[in-house]
């Protein structure tokens, strides 16, 4: 059974690689009959942004990819806070400072920056840090200039250090040497290379799966799981996900690298996960493209997972998704619309109990035409709105013909008259009164009644709607538009 993990650091929203990164992680897990595992990064302390962990935990959730362990579930392999770990690195730097596998540097800040500017400037070939505190005592190096008092520990890497290491998605990758890398930094902290080894070795991880922009980082990981005795764990280093045109997606750029950006805009958690999917792993044939979570795991195998940076395309997410809320029941669609338009502010906490009933009834004649949950609201807007207060807008109002006062007379009539009021003997009547009886065209002869119950010229099935909204709120805007 494999374990995997995700170790996002809490630094900011979510970001989309992170569920893209899960997605996989728990595929294989479950592929395996394994674990996958949450651990929060969170030794950067400069970084830390509050809430974040638990924007993390909830966005994880709302995908269905919550880990089996991790800071908000407990396990056997915890803490998954590395700023709850700080003992546990410390044996491991002793180990690799007694063995000379690393050593203490006290170089100020400002003097690796001109050992950087020189590099730079004369073009040397050997760039990262020159060594100056390598083989001398802490009184040896305070003699010479830049001299810090609290000291990092770096990595000793040999020349012949790995310059190539085997990559379950990509086979044989070729990485650079690396340099002298900090390990310890100078409040104590470890750094991200030393906290990822011990901890995927401490917690037991079999497979790290992660974002491609990791693979230049890896001879380091391999030098310190050498070192340090640990077996090495399997490396999937997955594409980074691409703008259209083929940038890297950032939040800074692309909204939509913010994992809760797709909550906000009304996407459903099984279509953003589908969505990513697809993202990373090609589908069984062209009319595969919607599949489920399980299918994916029973087909799952690295050697399919893309290498080329997948295009973030949002047309093919809005298709995903209208189909997954056509696939819900009316119920089930009506329960996550109210609670995202709540969330989203499109309608009060407080929401009208009548108002709520009537979405319901509405849900199935508009299930066909969403694209996202946030679309409903809006196109519902006439059914919570007092009869008083509808506003007719201006374009629809200019459509009106001149024998819309005929015709929602007659409409008036038949409104007026009709016993049951349901939709299909509505049309039916409305049908044999003006199209028949007046001679007007369909299209036109509904027109009047449209816009007058709607506000709109464009509107949900009109029929069902009057029926929905009852016959003396309908005659009401009749009545209105017509005066
Ligand atoms: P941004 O650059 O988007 O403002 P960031 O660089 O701060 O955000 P990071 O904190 O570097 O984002 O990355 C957060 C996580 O998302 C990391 O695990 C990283 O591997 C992953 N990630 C970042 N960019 C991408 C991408 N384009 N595709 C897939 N994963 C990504
Ligand atoms: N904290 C790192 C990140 O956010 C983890 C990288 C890894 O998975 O090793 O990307």
């Amino acid at each position: 059974p494999a374990r995997t993990r995700v170790a996002p650091s809490p630094t900011g929203d979510p970001h989309v690689g992170t569920a893209f990164m899960a997605l996989f992680d728990l595929a294989w897990a479950r592929k395996t009959g394994g674990s996958f595992i949450l651990r929060i990064e969170d030794t950067d302390r400069a970084r830390l942004v509050e809430g974040s962990e638990q924007n993390i935990f909830d966005s994880l959730d709302w995908l269905g990819l919550s880990p089996d362990e991790g800071p908000n579930k407990g396990g056997g392999h915890g803490p998954y806070r590395q700023s709850e770990r700080l003992e546990t690195y410390r044996p491991f730097v002793d180990k690799l400072l007694a063995d000379g596998h690393a050593y203490h540097c006290w170089c100020s800040a400002d003097r690796l920056k001109e050992v950087r500017e020189e590099q730079a400037r004369t073009k040397q070939a050997n760039t990262g840090y020159d060594r100056l505190c390598h083989g001398r005592t802490r009184e040896e190096r305070a003699e010479l200039p830049g001299f810090a008092e609290h000291p990092v520990v770096r990595m000793l890497v040999p020349d012949d250090a790995p310059t190539h290491f085997t990559d379950i998605i990509r086979g044989t990758v070729n990485a650079p040497h690396p340099d002298d890398q900090v390990i310890l930094k100078a409040d104590g902290f470890p750094t991200y290379h030393l906290a990822v080894v011990v901890d995927d070795h401490l917690m037991g991880i079999t497979t790290v799966v992660r974002g491609e922009e990791w693979i230049s980082s890896t001879p380091k990981h391999l030098l310190l799981h050498e070192w340090l005795g640990f077996d090495l764990p399997q490396f999937a280093h997955m594409p980074l996900l691409r703008n259209t045109d083929k940038s890297k997606i950032s939040k800074r750029k692309n909204p939509a690298a913010r994992l809760l950006w797709f909550k906000e805009q009304g996407y459903l958690p099984e279509a953003v996960r589908n969505f990513l999917q697809l993202l990373g792993y090609p589908p069984a044939s062209d009319d595969a493209e919607v599949s489920t979570f399980d299918e994916f795991v029973a087909d799952f195998s690295w050697d399919k997972v893309n290498t080329v940076g997948p295009v973030f395309d949002l047309k093919k997410l809005d298709w995903l998704n209208g189909h997954y809320i056509r696939n819900l029941t009316a119920d089930d669609l009506a329960d996550r619309i109210v609670a995202h338009a709540i969330d989203a502010g499109q309608l009060p906490a407080d929401f009208n109990p009548s108002h709520v009933a009537m979405l319901r009834a509405a849900v199935p004649i508009i299930q066909e035409r969403l694209t996202l949950l946030a679309d409903a609201v809006p196109q519902l807007q006439f059914l919570f709105t007092h009869d008083e207060d509808l506003v007719v807008a201006a374009d629809a109002f200019a459509s009106l013909r001149e024998d819309a006062a005929a015709v929602l007379d007659a409409t008036i009539d038949v409104v007026s008259g009709l016993d049951p009021f349901e939709h299909d003997s509505l049309q039916a009547a409305l049908r044999t009164s003006l199209v028949e009886g007046m001679g007007i065209k369909p299209k036109f002869a509904f027109a009047p009644a449209r816009i007058a119950v709607t506000g709109s010229r464009v509107s949900p099935p009109l029929f069902e709607s009057m029926e929905i909204l009852g016959r003396d709120s309908s005659l009401r805007r009749l009545k209105a538009l017509r005066a």
